[in-house]
């Protein structure tokens, strides 16, 4: 195991963490983690029923899922983790830390919180797209951003396919996460805390690129400690 680094990146929902995510990932030695991406369809179905089960997956569950995933960096020449909005619970940060000392005891978490105010917020996901095409989601339902042709809006940049609103930008929705975000990054933030862990703010109200830019050498420099 060569893993170094673990970097949770957290933060409400539209403040772009998987665009960051994605863009720093963008390495041979880094993975992005996204939990949806590991865990089985059936699963991942569940959660989608209501507002209530929004993102809502078993404890047992993730810890299987946090498991097999490091276990499967083993034999990989990885030194940096990014985490797509996880851990998303004190229970998860235990969860987290937890598999790391067992997986991966040398790797040091380094989560970032990124933020920004609501107006930004809403805008944000006013004009998030997303395509069906490009992004084949389990259950339909794509997250990830899709970058638009430069023709048109809402066709898919890439594959040229009509690109949709994110389902789960939709104003109840969004209200149900950002309520959902708000409720327990107190007590994310304390798990980190309580555990020696610093949480680094980054003002996510800056454009993409000039974040992704401050972050990059954190991760350059602080993956080279040994
Ligand atoms: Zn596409």
């Amino acid at each position: 195991m060569t893993l170094t680094l673990v970097v949770p990146i957290l933060g409400p929902p539209a403040v772009g963490k998987t665009t960051l995510t994605l863009a720093l990932g963008d390495d041979a030695r880094r993975r992005s983690f996204r939990l949806r991406d590991q865990v089985p369809a059936e699963v991942l179905a569940a959660t989608a029923g209501t507002v209530e089960r929004l993102g809502w997956i078993d404890t047992d569950i993730v810890g299987q899922t946090m498991r097999s995933y490091l276990d499967s960096l083993v034999h990989r020449d990885v030194d940096v983790v990014l985490m797509d909005n996880f851990p998303g619970s004190a229970e998860q940060v235990s969860l987290l830390l937890d598999t790391l000392a067992h997986s991966a005891p040398r790797a040091r978490v380094e989560p970032i919180e990124m933020r920004a105010d609501s107006k930004v917020l809403r805008k944000r996901a006013r004009h998030r797209r997303v395509c069906q095409r490009c992004e084949k989601d389990p259950v339909a339902d794509p997250r990830i951003p899709a970058r638009s042709s430069l023709l048109d809006d809402w066709l898919c940049g890439k594959c040229g396919a009509l690109l949709h609103f994110r389902r789960s930008d939709a104003p109840r929705l969004l209200e149900a996460r950002t309520k959902r975000f708000n409720s327990s990054i107190g007590e994310i933030r304390a798990a980190f805390t309580t555990n020696g862990i610093d949480i680094t703010i980054l003002d996510a109200a800056l454009p993409a690129d000039r974040a992704i830019h401050l972050v990059e050498p954190m991760l350059n420099s602080r993956s080279t400690i040994s």
